[in-house]
């Protein structure tokens, strides 16, 4: 037997949950620098300076971190001297802040701490950052052995943040379910990765339950009870799954047809550019349950979609069946789809996407 380690990050959440910041962070050490995005350290920067007033811990430091999760805006960070010199950092913001923020932690060797400004992403809580390349394009995925402190999660600033990252982050949250359970299908795992398939239905439920009125309350900047269950099974769950499923640097259980579908249609010319993620793979999901037959649940999730505003059709995301049979090939050897239960072929899924056509 080899020994295995799984490490689950913490976290705080609510309208002050800065508050508990000196709590979790002195054990660390007394100084931190913030690593942000412009929007996010708006939001953030009058609490968190609030939040370690009158402690013995102090904010040494606000940087922005670029426009791109680049190796290089790591490197100009981690020549930064204040940022050197830090006991321990802060991560703010969306997907790209923290992971920037994280690649120079790691590099450092220094402590992180993570505050999402949006609901979006598993970033603040997940043990990879996903980098780019300067001009915005795709470099690779880095994974670490460490993971944040604790996360804090002030529901405040998520409720102002911009709806349509709510909107995506729900679509690629709950076919984080349906990915994470098809892919563990028919096996036995052991007890890591059997939590996490058992856990990834929390990715799903409180979406289905609460997507529609957290929706709502976004919009009218309410930090509500079903916001914040949304927003958790976003960051939280979501990350706390990914862990889970994964072992070592083998994602294992992680992706399915959604995703495999997102990244083949990538190839079509512009649709990087013009399309969402989250909302593609929230969509995707379809795809994937008429490919395994399961009807029962293609309705309800059909439903869902269609009540919050998730696509329901390839017209509706602007593909139509000829785009879509030049993917098709490129989708079936997808690393997303590596651990599918059973062998996808073309036709299977032309057939079950042309009940999606329009
Ligand atoms: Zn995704």
């Amino acid at each position: 037997m080899e020994n295995y380690s799984v490490i689950i990050p913490s976290y705080t959440v609510g309208p002050e949950a800065y508050k508990e910041i000196p709590r979790y962070c002195r054990l660390y050490g007394r100084t931190a620098v913030v690593i942000g995005g412009t929007k996010a350290m708006a939001a953030a920067r009058e609490k968190l300076l609030q939040a370690v007033d009158g402690s013995d811990l102090s904010i040494t430091g606000f940087f922005l971190y670029g426009n791109e999760a680049t190796y290089e805006a790591a490197a100009v960070l981690e020549d930064t001297r204040q940022v050197k010199e830090a006991d321990m950092i802060f991560a703010v913001g969306g997907g790209k802040a923290i992971d920037t923020a994280k690649l120079a932690a790691l590099h450092l060797g220094k402590p992180f701490f993570t505050f999402p400004t949006i609901a979006s992403n598993c970033a603040s809580a997940s043990s990879v950052a996903i980098i780019y390349h300067p001009d915005g394009s795709f470099r690779e995925f880095v994974h670490y052995l460490d993971t944040t402190k604790h996360i804090f999660i002030d529901t405040n600033i998520i409720a102002h943040a911009p709806w349509d990252y709510l909107f995506a982050g729900i679509g690629d949250t709950c076919a984080k379910y349906y990915e994470v359970s098809i892919s563990a299908r028919g096996e036995t795992p052991e007890h890591y990765l059997a939590m996490g398939v058992t856990l990834s239905r929390m990715c799903m439920e409180p979406l289905v339950l609460y997507g529609e009125k957290a929706l709502a309350d976004n919009k009218a900047h309410i930090p509500s009870y079903e916001l914040e269950q949304c927003a958790l099974a976003i960051i939280v769950t979501t990350g706390w799954v990914s862990m889970l499923v994964s072992r070592e640097h083998n994602m294992l259980y992680n992706g399915g047809v959604a995703h495999a579908l997102f990244y083949s249609l990538c190839e079509l010319p512009g649709f990087d550019a013009t399309h969402i993620h989250g909302v593609v793979v929230g969509f995707g999901i379809l795809l994937q349950l008429l490919i395994d037959r399961d009807y029962e649940e293609y309705e309800k999730l059909r439903a869902f979609n269609q009540k919050i505003g998730l696509p329901v059709s390839f017209a509706e995301i602007g593909v139509t069946m000829e785009e879509l049979e030049k993917v098709v090939d490129r989708l079936i050897v997808d690393e997303d789809v590596e651990h599918f239960p059973y062998r996808l072929t073309h036709e299977q899924i032309m057939e079950a996407a042309r009940k999606l056509a329009d």
